[in-house]
């Protein structure tokens, strides 16, 4: 079996969210936006896809580097068309990110899940058949009855109870909500929401992703009496040895790296650093689910859990072949949005979560996306 074909089909779907000017996303009136989706084709017919923003899988990217790479070869052969992609990142004047290499990558295991008839999570070898799933807000906003206060973060923290989640992080305040970042104010919210759920459920808090030493141990002491199971990315994490420090200087868990960049290289320095308690790894962060299965094994390895970061079938797919880390991440979640809604390009939402909290794997071959290709082909932009 050859690679003969990588196909991007962008096509409009409803949306309401956009993104604010340093990049966070908040809800709004329903608007079109454009996506894509990556196909790979081999010469017997079999195609694996992948869902992406249409910047990742920009024409260049595909016909520069991905076809380069991938036409002629062995869809199977997945860590030799992986390295050959992470070669062209040093050669390529930095155009092609690690986001783009996991949307080929994603594909790749889709296709051979595909061929194969069979869920990759199976394929990589699956742990469990259901993940809890902790309820992901979205970063604060100066909306009423959204997330301006404290009191609608408890508000909502009681609504994601009764949904049936069994854990929720926190985003709080970032730029450029008028009065962030104040560790202050993440600290009343966080405490709100302590007040809303009860001592006992596990509670975990994002921070403002660039907080100075100092702050930052503050809002960690702070946290720690309010009895939070994780404190992620409150500083820079181009910053490992401030990661040390905290660490150091905190009895409560720290997780990551989450952005830094490096991949499992970064990830392996942060472990042996004890930069970190938990350790983290998402598909799209670390360009694929191989790469994010190495930081799986590593943290593992040094009797660590690893949390996977994000949502999504890849991220799903990874939760489910580990046994060193709890959650998935559902979200990012809003009082004005209904995150169970199905977007129109599937015909069932790829992290479907029941009463209990849990989300189920999907039972598809391949990642798991019930794709409407009918949707998709007829609203081609
Ligand atoms: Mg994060």
């Amino acid at each position: 079996m050859k690679i003969t074909d990588i196909k991007v089909r962008s096509f409009s779907h409803m949306s309401r969210q956009n993104n604010d000017s340093d990049g966070h996303s908040h809800p709004c009136d329903p608007r079109q936006v454009r996506q894509s989706m990556l196909t790979i084709v081999t010469d017997d017919g079999t195609e694996g896809h992948c869902f992406a923003p249409s910047e990742v899988v920009r024409p260049h990217l595909i016909n520069g580097f991905a076809r380069d790479v991938l036409l002629g070869e062995d869809p199977y052969d997945r860590e030799k068309l992986w390295q050959g992609l992470a070669h062209w990142q040093r050669g390529g004047n930095g155009q092609l990110s690690d986001r783009t290499l996991a949307v080929v990558e994603l594909a790749l295991w889709d296709l051979t899940g595909r061929k194969l008839g069979i869920l990759v999570y199976k394929l990589i070898g699956a742990y469990r058949n259901k993940v809890l799933a902790y309820g992901s807000t979205m970063c604060g906003d100066e909306v009423f009855g959204g997330l301006s206060s404290p009191e609608d973060y408890a508000r909502y923290a009681e609504v994601l109870v009764k949904r049936g989640y069994k854990a929720i992080k926190l985003h709080t305040w970032m730029k450029p909500v008028s009065f962030a970042p104040d560790p202050r104010m993440d600290v009343k919210a966080c405490a709100a929401v302590r007040v809303a759920v009860g001592a006992d459920f596990p509670l975990m808090l994002d921070a403002y992703h660039g907080y100075s030493r100092s702050k930052a141990l503050w809002l960690g002491l702070e946290l720690q009496k309010l009895g939070y199971t994780w404190f992620e990315e409150m500083m820079n994490e181009a910053s490992m040895s401030s990661y040390v420090w905290l660490a150091e200087n905190l009895t409560m868990p720290i997780i990551g790296p989450e952005t830094a960049d490096g991949k499992f290289h970064t990830c392996a320095e942060w472990i042996k650093s004890g930069a970190c308690d938990i350790t983290r790894t998402g598909v799209r962060d670390i360009g694929g689910i191989g790469p994010s299965m190495k930081i799986i094994h590593l943290a593992g390895a040094s009797g660590m859990n690893c949390e996977v970061h994000g949502s999504g079938p890849g991220n799903l797919t990874l939760c489910a072949a580990q046994k060193n880390g709890t959650w998935v991440e559902r979200g990012l979640l809003h009082p004005f949005i209904e995150y169970d809604e199905v977007p129109e390009y599937l015909n069932a939402q790829a992290d479907a979560m029941d009463a209990d909290g849990y989300v189920h794997m999907p039972q598809i071959p391949g990642l798991g996306d019930d794709i409407n290709f009918d949707y998709i082909d007829n609203n081609l932009v």
